[in-house]
């Protein structure tokens, strides 16, 4: 499984770092990147709470 940020929708809110701190890291503005775009199997459960969980629906899964 592969997930993307798309910075130009992500707004900043952070959720997704509060729930997978190993996979999405902030930048200096708040705005997410992702840390490891293949995501580990043992992430993917908390990779899918965060895409749920964006406000945005700026995290896609491949
Ligand atoms: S929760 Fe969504 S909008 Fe907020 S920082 Fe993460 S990707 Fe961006």
């Amino acid at each position: 499984m592969k997930v993307a940020v798309d910075a130009e929708i992500c707004q900043g809110h952070a959720r997704c770092w509060q729930i997978c701190p190993d996979v999405f890291v902030l930048d200096d503005e708040g705005h997410s990147n992702v840390a490891t775009p293949e995501v580990p199997v043992k992430l993917e459960a908390k990779v899918r709470e965060a895409v749920n969980n964006c406000p945005e629906r700026a995290i896609t899964l491949t």
